[in-house]
């Protein structure tokens, strides 16, 4: 019995016929074993019953044409070359094919005999011609290869003919047969798959369309089902391996903490806080992901559960992807903890006005916390304190609460007992860096908590994030109106400058999003510049501020901090102010040439306004030129779901985009598309998680564990190891 991953063991040069030279060309094409090849599925299938007229037949296209030969010729116009041409026609029209030194041909195509030409029609001289196509005879089958109504077209290897790779994949199907099956028959039976080697032999070689279709769909959950094992395996090794602790929850300060905010928890709030508690109060460790819409309120929430570490002697830290987000997040939570009383507050301005407010003294339970990035460090503990003593004061475990950017993963910083990690905005950072905040922490694991903004569909994150259990916040705080969406073409932005001037007249702020650059971080600067220069023309009698990425961090920081101030009406910004920023008295946002921006990206810098008590608004100034750019202002002059977006977003870039650095070992998938096989994705995870949890290590699943670790690579192998 054949298993997949036996012929991911064959070399593809083992294949009779294919050889060195050739073999090299597979490989320039990734197929580089018989898997691949029998894995090398046909692009389009050409229905014999139904051929393309060659009339209609387009120019200067990989085309198959079918047809009747009606003459052929043989001329050997000097020494050394033979021309072989041949006419074949299907009553719309005809086509000539022309052959160079393949004498064989003269004999192959002889008169009446019905042919697939498979290349490019070019005009020659007035007549249709096509150059060394492709021929597949069709009513004298070679190997029955074309005995089926349907003739497999692959997609094109560099310097290997398609009637090769065909038949080797033919002589290889027959070869390896029969082939095992993995899936376990129950799961094949009540998913109505057909078999492994029916799907491969049907794919490849089908008689009727369905046979097409049937294929198809047990290839597709055959790629979702590695996939999803892989994901199950990842995730009970986690917890396996995790050497966690179990918290103790509804600690006193986590109490106080939540008494103390100027608002009420949302149903969603108290929902999440309680998933996350639970995973706390569990003595393996926590991998979260919280998903939520911007400004949906996952701050406090972290707050909350990085409390309970505290309350327990341990540390907790957040890491957030970019120094102005880090430094908000401090300034935010040293607020908080001041309000309800819980900062020792050495730099709070607030802290006697609140300290009436309470009846305990703000000082019996002090939370010490302290920013570090690579630019900055700040206490609330401490006003003078240097970056040594801030490092020494987590690795002695003083400071209790560490909020930071990557700074935090660099060599240097220890901690003295990490208990809690938060990772904001985490499609900022990579899975690596997840990993090395993890390694900060000394006693065990750390429950990890990873926030994220992105809104990604179901689909997507069950797979992308598929070794995570998922919080939703789902709900709103109150009182947020939804951000009104407008799109002026460029002639029309001097009303959007109007708007500006409106809420600005009215007490509001405003951002300006200049024009996306990508050529270089020198041009990005030269045009923010410009762009600030023409603004602070226009709106004159206003205060006009600028910030972008080229700024050193203290500047970004005092230029944030001016504008949460309100000393800045005005804010032209590049895409720095994307995530997290949090202003609530701005409420209108300009974006510029904003079809060049990314959906998600739009969505995100959107979410900077409406904040607050006030209505917010988005104007879009766009002239979009590509179908893309239209379909992305229209979706966001449609909606401000973020999760209608990010599938909207998904389907005009494909699922290949996506994947990325993430998970990229365990992605193979050439058939599936997660968006679009959705259902069959579910299903795959249903039961592969099912498998995982009756047979952890796939012990008596040996045909499977072989075939992820063959198919899905080194990626995987520590998943397998027991
Ligand atoms: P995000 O989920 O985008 O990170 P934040 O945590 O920054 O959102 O919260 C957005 C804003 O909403 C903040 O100003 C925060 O103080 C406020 N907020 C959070 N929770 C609530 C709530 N339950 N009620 C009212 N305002 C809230
Ligand atoms: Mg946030």
């Amino acid at each position: 019995m054949a298993s997949l991953a036996r012929l991911a063991g064959i070399k593809i040069e083992e294949v009779s016929g294919v050889g060195n030279g050739r073999g090299s060309s597979l490989r320039r094409s990734g197929i580089k074993t018989v898997a691949d090849l029998v894995g090398w599925f046909p692009r389009r299938y050409i229905d014999r019953t139904r051929n393309p007229e060659l009339a209609l037949l387009p120019l200067d296209e990989e085309v198959t044409a079918v047809g009747k030969v009606q003459k052929t010729s043989i001329r050997r116009p000097r020494r050394g070359l033979v021309i072989v041409e041949s006419t074949i026609t299907d009553g719309t029209g005809s086509v000539s094919l022309v052959f160079f030194n393949q004498d064989f041909r003269y004999r192959q195509l002889s008169e009446g005999a019905e042919i697939a030409a498979s290349g490019k029609i070019q005009r020659f001289k007035g007549k249709l011609r096509m150059s060394s196509p492709t021929v597949d005879v069709l009513d004298r089958p070679v190997e029955g290869l074309a005995t089926g109504r349907l003739v497999p077209i692959y997609p094109g290897v560099k310097g290997v003919k398609p009637g090769y790779i065909r038949r080797w994949i033919h002589n290889s199907l027959r070869r390896s047969s029969p082939m095992s099956d993995p899936i376990p028959e129950p799961i094949r039976s009540e998913l109505e798959l057909v078999d492994r080697e029916t799907a491969y032999n049907q794919i490849h070689f089908p008689s009727e369309p369905t046979d097409v279709d049937n294929a198809r769909r047990r290839l597709i959950f055959d790629e979702l089902f590695r996939l999803e094992l892989a994901l199950a395996l990842q995730k009970r090794r986690q917890i396996a391996e995790s050497r966690g602790r179990a918290h103790a929850v509804g600690g006193e300060l986590a109490e106080r903490f939540l008494a103390g905010l100027p608002y009420a928890l949302t149903e969603a709030q108290w929902r999440v806080l309680g998933e996350i508690r639970s995973d706390l109060r569990a003595p393996h460790a926590m991998h979260r992901l919280l998903q939520g819409e911007v400004g949906s309120g996952k701050t406090v929430v972290a707050v909350a559960a990085m409390l309970e570490a505290v309350s327990g002697g341990s540390q907790a830290a957040v890491m957030a992807p970019t120094e102005v987000l880090a430094g908000q997040h401090f300034l935010g939570i040293r607020s908080l903890l001041e309000r309800a009383g819980l900062s020792p507050g050495e730099e709070s301005e607030t802290r006697l006005g609140m300290e009436s407010l309470f009846a305990e003294p703000s000082s019996d339970l002090p939370v010490r916390i302290a920013l570090l990035t690579s630019a900055q460090v700040r206490t609330n503990y401490d006003p003078g304190a240097t970056r040594s003593e801030v490092l020494d004061a987590i690795a002695s475990g003083k400071v209790d609460l560490v909020i930071g950017t990557h700074a935090l993963i660099q060599e240097g910083v220890a901690f003295g007992d990490l208990a809690v990690a938060v990772v904001d905005e985490q499609h900022r950072f990579g899975v690596g860096q997840r990993v090395l905040l993890k390694d900060k922490a000394t006693e065990a694991d750390p429950d990890l908590l990873i926030m994220t903004a992105t809104p990604i569909p179901r689909t997507l994150s069950i797979t992308l994030y598929g070794d995570l259990d998922v919080s939703h916040l789902d709900e709103m705080p109150p009182g947020r109106s939804p951000v009104a969406t407008s799109v002026f073409p460029k002639t029309r932005q001097a009303e959007a400058w109007q708007v500006v001037r409106e809420e600005v007249a009215a007490g509001r702020q405003a951002f300006v999003v200049c024009p996306l650059v990508e050529e270089s971080e020198k041009m990005e600067l030269a045009s923010a510049t410009a762009e600030f220069s023409r603004l602070s023309k226009v709106f004159s009698d206003l205060r006009v501020g600028l910030i972008h990425g080229q700024l050193a961090s203290p500047d970004k920081e005092a230029i944030m901090s001016a504008f949460r101030r309100g000393e800045i009406d005005v804010l032209v910004s590049t895409t720095v102010i994307e995530v997290g920023i949090d202003v609530p008295n701005a409420t209108v946002m300009v974006i510029e040439d904003a079809d060049r921006f990314g959906l998600s990206q739009l969505h995100q810098l959107r979410g900077r306004v409406g904040r607050g008590e006030h209505p917010g608004r988005c104007i879009l100034i766009s002239d979009p030129s590509t179908p893309e750019g239209k379909a992305r202002i229209a979706a966001m002059a449609d909606t401000n779901d973020g999760f209608r977006l990010a599938e909207i977003d998904l389907t005009l870039r494909g699922q290949g985009t996506v994947f990325g650095a993430r998970q990229s070992g365990m992605v193979d998938l050439k058939l599936a598309d997660i968006i679009r096989d959705y259902r069959e994705l579910f299903v795959a995870r249903r039961e592969a998680f099912a498998l995982v949890d009756r047979d952890p290590d796939l012990s008596h699943h040996e045909e499977m564990k072989e075939e992820i670790r063959a198919l899905l690579g080194e990626k995987v192998e520590w998943l397998l190891k027991s």
